[in-house]
């Protein structure tokens, strides 16, 4: 690692170091509050002014205390070098120091401490045998419900920056609910969004490409970049390549839209699979099941995970999935309740202005078909 990589590590380190709350002091914490709060509900609700410093501190803890919250039995000792977990296996992970390294027991034995690809961890090396000790705290994540325990949290992604939303215009079909689903779960996990509309060269012509830009013009409202790109001709595969240099990213769509495809484009030496939705027995083409990270150089990197597929919501309420519509917030603001669902209420503005054309109708529709689901 080249000693400019390493400073930005080191400080990236101290950054997370002073939000990380340890276990003890956080159940202190945890103690403190539910004192003040019995306290507070004799005396009547609490005024703003009555928040104390500490209590600030405590409301700042994230609120799913799932693998995502990196806390409990976690040693993070600010002198053992870093590194990223590039794979994982049973027992053991890969690190992009080229290491395999086993897993310290306090962290093997807590199911809430479960390593994902591209964790940062801090290694400990003895008679040349590397151990992870403890996982830095994530910026961002994508998860689903472990198949263990569905109350909790599996993370299949960790400290992504980008993921790319790939769709196909036909062959699958373009359906932008699953946009809209795959927006809603990445802006949770913290991830940015990128729209990747593949097989463009299967449009019949300008008409049709017309179509395709007015569907993607709401997605282009809200900041979001969209490019329509195609690998049998290159087009804007060049562009994709930009926009995730130097960053960590991961793609995420249904099978058969062109993912690996997209991937051997960007990147030649990943050599991956590529073929249609299933084979004929029936099991699908992939042979492997776990994920990696790969390094393109210049500070880029691709998660591949099969697990992106899969990604979901769940334990979400009303109010989670309203901050992740942005657009409804104006009129949100004028309904009728402040707890409004947007959903039967009389005089919802947010269902008004759907009706009216003034927000998108197709993402009204998500919103309410999401809802239903959760
Ligand atoms: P994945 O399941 O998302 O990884 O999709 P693949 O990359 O395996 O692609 C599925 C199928 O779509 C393959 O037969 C590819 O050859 C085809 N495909 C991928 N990209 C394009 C494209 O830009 N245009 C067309 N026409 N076909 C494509
Ligand atoms: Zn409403």
């Amino acid at each position: 690692m080249d000693p400019a990589d390493k400073e930005r590590l080191r400080q990236r380190f101290s950054r997370s170091l002073k939000k990380y709350v340890g276990h003890d002091e956080q159940k202190q914490r945890k103690i403190a509050s539910r004192h003040r709060r019995a306290e507070q509900s004799d005396q009547g609700p609490r005024r703003r002014g009555d928040w104390s410093e500490d209590d600030e501190t405590f409301e700042k803890i994230p609120k799913s205390a799932g693998s995502g919250a990196v806390t409990r039995q976690n040693h993070l000792d600010p002198d053992l070098p870093r590194a990223t977990v590039v794979a994982v296996h049973h027992g053991r992970v890969a690190l992009d120091t080229g290491e395999q390294a086993r897993i310290a027991p306090h962290l093997a034995l807590d199911p809430t401490l479960r390593l994902a690809v591209g964790d940062e961890v801090a290694v400990s090396s003895q008679s040349g045998q590397s151990r992870v000790e403890g996982i830095v705290e994530r910026r961002s994540r994508l998860s689903r419900p472990d198949p263990g325990n569905p109350n909790h949290e599996l993370v299949i992604a960790a400290n992504v920056d980008v993921a790319v939303v790939v769709v196909s215009v036909s062959n699958p079909p373009l359906h932008v609910g699953l946009i809209d689903r795959c927006l809603v779960a990445l802006d949770r996990g913290g991830v940015e969004p990128l729209i990747c509309v593949n097989k463009v060269d299967l449009l019949e012509g300008p008409v049709d490409r017309e179509q395709l830009q007015q569907k993607m013009a709401v997605y282009r409202d809200l900041s979001i970049p969209v490019l329509l790109c195609s690998t049998a001709t290159g087009d804007s595969m060049g562009e994709l390549r930009q926009q995730l240099q130097g960053k960590t990213s991961v793609l995420v769509g249904h099978s058969g839209v062109g993912k690996s495809s997209i991937l051997n484009t960007i990147d030649p030496a990943g050599e991956r699979q590529t073929g249609d939705v299933r084979d004929h027995d029936g099991k699908g083409r992939h042979t492997t099941s776990s994920s990696s990270l790969r390094s393109l150089g210049d500070g880029t990197r691709i998660i591949d995970t099969p697990g992106v597929r899969s990604f979901g919501l769940w334990q979400m309420d009303a109010r989670e999935l309203q901050a992740s519509f942005p657009e409804f917030d104006t009129d949100g603001d004028r309904c009728r309740f402040s707890n409004c669902s947007h959903l039967q209420e009389p005089d919802c503005a947010v269902r008004e202005a759907a009706e009216r054309g003034k927000l998108s109708k197709t993402r009204y529709e998500s919103y309410l078909r999401i809802l239903e689901s959760l």
